[in-house]
Formats: structure tokens, C-alpha cells, sequence
């Protein structure tokens, strides 16, 4: 497993920016001004849902430190919008952003991973 290196620059060729230029296919389930959601292709609950900024951000602390109030506004109402749509909020559900190398983050384009669909057990595992 390869994680994020936080001192990199953002990688324009990262698979969710080549899934954001439509490069690579996904599962996508929404889209607006600020934010995309597709399917996560190894899902670790009955529903994984991955929703990224259409913003150039490596992880969660580079968005929180540069994006625009804009784009932090849509963002987080675009999260709460998919999970509503997928029905996640009656039964709940669970959010996680990994952010670099102690976070286990892969794919160095913020991502929150968006999981529900049944009880999922612990926070952490292991
Ligand atoms: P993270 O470890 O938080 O960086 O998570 C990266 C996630 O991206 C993993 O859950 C992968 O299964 C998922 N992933 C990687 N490539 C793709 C892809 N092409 N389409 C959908 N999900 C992907």
C-alpha cells in the first residue's frame, strides 16, 4: 500500500482527477458545482460512497487550510445531500476522511469515504 505524502504537490493524474475528467469510469452517483460521489470499486460496507471536491486538494487539511467558503460549503452540504439521497441517515451511518501516511490515505485527492447500509462494528478495527 503506498500512502500519501503530504509534502507532494497535488498529482493532476491521480485516478479520482482522471475519474473527475472523465478519463476513467465510475459508479457515480451525484454531481454538482463543487462536489462528485461515485461508488467506491472495494466496497467495506453494503453501501461505500466516495464524495471528493472538484477542487485541486490533496486530503482534508489541505482543502480546510485553502479551499474557498464556497467550496467548503458545498462540499459538506454535498456529503449530507448523498446520504440522505441513499436513505443512510434513518438507520445511520458512518464518515471518514484518511488524510496522509498515519491516516493509510491512497489516493491523494480528498475523499470522504461514506459508509452505511448496515451496523459496521467498531470505529477502528485492529
Ligand atoms: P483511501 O485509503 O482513504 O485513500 O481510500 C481510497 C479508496 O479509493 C479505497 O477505498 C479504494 O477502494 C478506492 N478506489 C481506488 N480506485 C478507485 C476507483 N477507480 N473507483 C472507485 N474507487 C476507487
Amino acid at each position: 500500500m503506498t500512502t500519501v505524502d503530504p509534502s507532494k504537490p497535488y498529482d493532476p493524474d491521480n485516478i479520482f482527477a482522471k475519474i473527475l475528467r472523465g478519463e476513467v469510469p465510475c459508479n457515480k452517483v451525484y454531481e454538482d458545482d463543487h462536489a462528485f460521489a461515485f461508488h467506491d470499486i472495494n466496497p467495506q460496507a453494503p453501501v461505500h460512497i466516495l464524495v471528493i471536491p472538484k477542487g485541486e486538494y490533496v486530503s482534508w487539511d489541505d482543502f480546510s487550510a485553502k479551499a474557498s467558503d464556497a467550496e467548503m460549503a458545498g462540499f459538506v452540504k454535498a456529503v449530507g445531500h448523498v446520504a440522505r439521497e441513499q436513505g443512510l441517515p434513518v438507520r445511520g451511518y458512518r464518515l471518514l476522511a484518511n488524510i496522509g501516511r498515519n491516516g493509510g490515505q491512497e489516493v491523494p485527492h480528498l475523499h470522504v469515504h461514506l459508509f452505511g447500509g448496515g451496523p459496521l462494528g467498531p470505529m477502528l478495527a485492529g
